[in-house]
């Protein structure tokens, strides 16, 4: 079915017109486009303009269970696939995301209200997923291992773990699900996808297109529903017996509940969640490629990005240098709805989400923190937006010190010595990612060494690929997406003895 959506703007804006067969209503359970059994449903709203665009089903655990029966009777014929039958599945839903790219952008763009250039990068980047475990499905191997006596022989398979339950953020609706979902189906698993109440349209669209790839049915589901009914399904998915593993993208909070509620069945659990990244600027750095790299890693996403910078600690001597070119920088961002030509800065996802970052630019104000760049809200361009901002003179005292701002809100420490640097990096139960900008390659070594994260950009601020793991430390979570190592959180190792010989 294909819906025309008419979505008026606010005064800002003209009509944006949105036609596309990939715009659903309907969940997606075992290949068929299904309600819920009571009927609910819950609005999918453009937080650029406030527009509705789509009803959604709010399905409930009776729903998910469906769904969870269905994979898993998928999974009993699934798994005995070949690697090479799962590569050549993959590839064609690769094929299909690169060809859709343009209605799947906008589509994201309206539900993320990201800007459509970030969206078509999403695009590029949650696809490269899809594609990268195409190619590892027909690379993971087990092992002959020597045997200590010559009548054995000692076999290493790596076998599918069986059902995933997926859970993902609203922050990059495609990139989420494609980094979790085509690793487990590369694996031979199958997955039951729970998206982000804000934007499940995305990955309603890319459900269409596993039809179109030749996915059998009940590998591939995704269900919708409210935030209310999220506690209940995160639940279910630790306590089913079905479920054998839980990969879940989102707040620090919500990860440790699921790894509460995971220990009575003692699930796999691949846990992504926040961080608190610092951005170290020394002396010797080069300003203005660290400026560059800056803009990147804190606007990219209105700074709604767990990998993003959250606390800039500037060394003394180029503190003020770096400050003065940063702002300059940031006050060239253009601010607006995601879908308008040359806008680099869309709104906050949610309301929720805008008064916490409003409350802590004041709370930080309060504290004796400095605003030298914004602080304030943009209601004249719609109920969401939120100047970009800088606050210097920031101390560890302070609440923005140890939260993660999740906004496009910059927060700096200044630092004097290497040993201060280090101590205020890795001061923090987070440990996702961090970035270093130095031009001092004994310095570099150091700090490569010394930082409590999973991932480390050294004078780069674009960090993220497939071919490399993606993960934190410490309360960051547990395990790793992407690479070659992404594969070992969907795959179980059986050791086979064959005695006697
Ligand atoms: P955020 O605060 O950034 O929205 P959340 O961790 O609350 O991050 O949300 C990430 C995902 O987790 C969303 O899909 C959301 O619906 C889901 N979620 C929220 N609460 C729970 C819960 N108690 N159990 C399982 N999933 C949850």
């Amino acid at each position: 079915m294909a819906f025309r959506l008419a979505l008026l703007s606010n005064r800002l804006f003209s009509t944006t017109t949105v036609t596309s067969m990939l715009l659903k209503d309907k969940a997606f359970i075992d290949n068929e486009w299904v309600n819920g059994h009571n009927g609910k449903t819950f609005e999918v709203i453009n937080p650029g303009n406030g527009a509705l665009i789509n009803n959604v089903p709010d399905l409930d655990v009776n729903d998910v269970q469906k769904a969870i029966t269905a994979a898993r009777a998928a999974f009993l014929t699934y798994r005995d696939t070949t690697a090479k039958q799962r590569s050549d599945m993959l590839k064609r839903w690769h094929a299909l995301l690169e060809k859709n790219k343009d209605e799947l952008s906008k589509i994201l763009t309206l539900e993320s209200g990201k800007p459509l250039i970030e969206a078509q990068a999403e695009l590029h980047y949650g696809n490269s997923f899809v594609e990268w475990f195409a190619e590892e499905a027909r690379r993971s191997r087990g092992d002959i291992v020597p045997s200590p006596v010559s009548t054995k022989k000692l076999f290493v398979e790596k076998e599918p773990l069986g059902v995933i339950g997926i859970i993902t953020p609203w922050n990059f609706p495609l990139a989420m699900i494609t980094r979790k979902a085509a690793t487990a189906i590369a694996c031979g698993c199958t997955c039951v996808i729970k998206p982000a109440e804000d934007t499940p349209l995305t990955a309603l669209a890319i459900a269409e297109l596993t039809i179109e790839a030749g996915f059998p049915k009940g590998v591939f589901n995704v269900i919708t529903s409210s935030a209310n009914n999220a506690p209940e399904i995160g639940k279910l998915f630790c306590e089913s017996p079905l479920i054998a593993g839980v990969s879940f993208t989102g707040s620090t909070m919500v990860g440790k509940i699921l790894y509460q509620q995971s220990a009575q069945t003692l699930k796999r659990l691949a846990l992504e969640l926040g961080g608190n990244a610092p951005f170290i600027v020394f002396n010797s750095a080069n300003i203005e490629n660290a400026v560059k790299c800056a803009m990147g890693a804190k606007f990219r996403n209105a700074g709604q990005t767990c990998i993003g910078a959250n606390r800039f600690l500037v060394q003394e001597k180029i503190h003020d240098e770096f400050i003065s070119k940063f702002c300059e920088a940031i006050k060239k961002i253009k601010i607006g709805d995601g879908m308008k030509e040359g806008v680099t800065l869309g709104p906050i996802i949610n309301k929720k989400q805008f008064d916490r970052i409003a409350k802590l630019v004041e709370d930080t104000k309060n504290e004796g923190g400095k605003i030298i760049l914004g602080g304030n809200a943009l209601k004249n361009i719609g109920e969401l937006f939120y100047e970009p901002t800088v606050i210097v003179d920031v101390t560890r005292e302070m609440k923005i010190y140890h939260e993660e701002i999740f906004g496009p809100v910059v927060s700096v420490v200044k630092f004097k010595t290497e040993n201060e640097a280090t101590f205020l990096a890795n001061d923090t139960r987070s440990g996702l990612a961090g970035y270093i900008f130095t031009e001092d390659t004994a310095q570099m070594q150091r700090f490569s060494k010394t930082m409590e994260v999973g991932i480390l950009g050294i004078n780069e601020g674009l960090i993220s690929t497939a071919e490399a793991p993606f993960g934190g430390v410490k309360e960051s979570g547990l395990g790793r997406e992407g690479s070659h190592y992404g594969m070992h959180e969907f795959e179980n190792i059986k050791y086979v003895c064959l005695g006697n010989l």
